[in-house]
Parts: structure tokens; sequence; C-alpha cells
């Protein structure tokens, strides 16, 4: 497996492989791979002939006082990850190059992102599209995989390229938990033993949430009173939002009509955690 860190080669490589009649499928990562990021590249790996991994802690998603210098880093590790599950290439370029001194072109997807994470982290969205619609255009792939446990960024990615026409298939795929279902995330190496255990909530809180939802409840205000009834009685946690939206517009509503996305941000401790799940009938 290769690793490239030059622009200009990867896109060369890119264009190559095109013009060659094959596939490529991109999964972006900020690397400190999981099972969520590797269940990723194995769809991938099904529907194309180049299967690229992006790593790139990318600054420009981070606020001021966010975790960027402390993001988990280990580009041996995962490489060594990589390799097993069959990845072609890394590609995974220098921050200088990738946002050169006078860099000042961003891609901002307006109504989508303001609400939830967008809300609470003010530019987060911004940086996410504008790193996604450069990959785009130095990978070139064909296919771009993303987790739907960041629900909010693959609705974001897929007006993105709806609204600018890119020429690239978007899909989301299922989020990858633990056995006690937390949802894997590159974040949870921060969570102490004893906030670990808190952590487990989320996914309680919202099962118990699709249980009212199965049994008829339909009323925003009461779904959401027992789910951040069950997270506020855990120690350590802290609800940043939770809230029921609809999936497409992801603007909150009073009453789930069809289905819904119960979205949550809780602080566990010092680490910020989100998750989700879709509302509807048969569950997600
Ligand atoms: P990140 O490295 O956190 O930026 O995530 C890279 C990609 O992996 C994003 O598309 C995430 O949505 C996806 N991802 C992260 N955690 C999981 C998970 N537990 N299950 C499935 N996909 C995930």
């Amino acid at each position: 497996m290769e690793i490239i860190r030059d622009i200009e080669k990867m896109q060369s490589r890119a264009e190559k492989t095109r013009q060659g009649g094959k596939r490529i499928a991109l999964v972006p990562t900020m690397g400190a791979l999981h099972e969520g990021h590797l269940a990723l590249m194995d769809y991938g790996r099904e529907k194309a002939n180049l299967l690229v991994v992006s790593i790139f802690v990318n600054p420009i998603q981070f606020g001021p006082k966010e975790d960027f210098e402390k993001y988990p880093r280990d580009l041996q590790k995962d490489s060594r990850l990589t390799e097993k599950r069959g990845v072609d290439l890394i590609f995974s370029p220098e921050i200088k190059a990738f946002y050169p001194e006078f860099f000042q072109t961003y891609v901002t997807v307006e109504k989508v992102t303001q609400n939830l994470c967008g809300a609470s982290r003010p530019g987060h969205f911004r940086g996410v599209t504008t790193v996604v619609c450069k990959l785009f255009n130095i990978v070139k792939p064909h296919l771009a995989i993303f987790g739907q446990k960041d629900f909010q960024q693959l609705i974001a990615i897929q007006q993105m390229v709806e609204d600018l026409h890119m020429d690239v298939e978007v899909v989301g795929r299922p989020t990858i938990r633990e056995d006690d279902g937390l949802a894997m995330s590159s974040r949870n190496v921060f969570l102490s033993p004893e906030e670990r255990i808190s952590a487990r909530s989320l996914f309680q809180a919202m099962q118990e949430g699709q249980s009212l939802f199965r049994m008829g409840e339909r009323k925003t205000e009461v779904l959401l009173n027992r789910v951040r009834g069950l997270i506020m009685e855990q120690p350590f946690t802290r609800i940043d939002y939770a809230k029921i939206c609809h999936p497409r517009t992801l603007e909150e509503v009073k009453v789930v009509e069809g289905r819904g996305v119960l979205a949550l941000a809780v602080w566990v401790g010092a680490t910020r955690l989100i998750d989700n799940c879709l509302l509807e009938d048969k569950g997600q």
C-alpha cells in the first residue's frame, strides 16, 4: 500500500486511473482509525478498483478552543490497519500545501448547517465542506463514503454535491458501535473508565426514544424529556443538545410525522460525543 503526501502526485494518479476506465472510491478520515472507519473501507473495497483513504486532521473545521492539537494521530498504526483491509492508497497531505498562505476560498452550505452541531460549533461545517470539496478535486472519486454517525455532516455533503453538480456518488453507511452500544469514535480514547460507563447513556437514551416512538409517542417534548432524563441521571454528563429534527432539512419538529432523526451531542467530562438514530416504525 502506498502513501501519497503530494497533492499533484495524487491528482495525476487519479487522472490516470480514470483514463484507464477504473473506478475510484474515497473514504475521507482524520485518522486514529477504528472499526467504524474500516467498515466504510470494506464497503469501498467492494465497489471500486482504486480505494483511497484520506487521512488529514483538518484545522479549519476546529474552533479556536477545540481539540485540534490533542486530536489523536498515529499514521503508522493507521497504515497497518488500512493495508489489512485492502486499501490501495493513503492520501495524507501536509497542512501547508493543503492550505497555503494565500488560501481564501471556502464552500458554505447554508441551511442544513445552521442547527445541531452547526449552532454549537460555528464554522465547523464550512471547514468540513471545504476540505471535502478539495479532496474531491484532488482524489477525483466516483464514489465517496461517509458514516451516518456524523449525520449532519453527511446531509451537508449531499447538499453540496447536489447544489454544485459535483459528479460524485455520496454514500452514507450505518454507525458501528462497541458491544455496549457506544458509537465508535476517535475521541472515545479521551474517556476515563468512569466516563466511559456514563457514555453508554447516549445509546440507551436513543433506544428508549425509539421504543417510545414505536409504542406510538409522536410528541417531541415527551420523547426528549425521557431521553434527556436518562442522560442527565449519569455522572459526568452535560447535554449540549438533544433534538428531534426532520431528516432532510434538519429543522426541529414538534411532532414527528413519518420519520425524524433524534440527534444528541453530550459532553462526558471534557469529551464531546455525538450520536443519532432515525425514528421510524422499524428503527434504524
Ligand atoms: P472522522 O475521522 O471522525 O472524521 O470520520 C471519518 C468518517 O468515518 C466519517 O464519514 C465518519 O462519519 C465515519 N465514522 C466515524 N465513526 C464512525 C462509526 N462509529 N461508524 C461508522 N462511520 C463512522
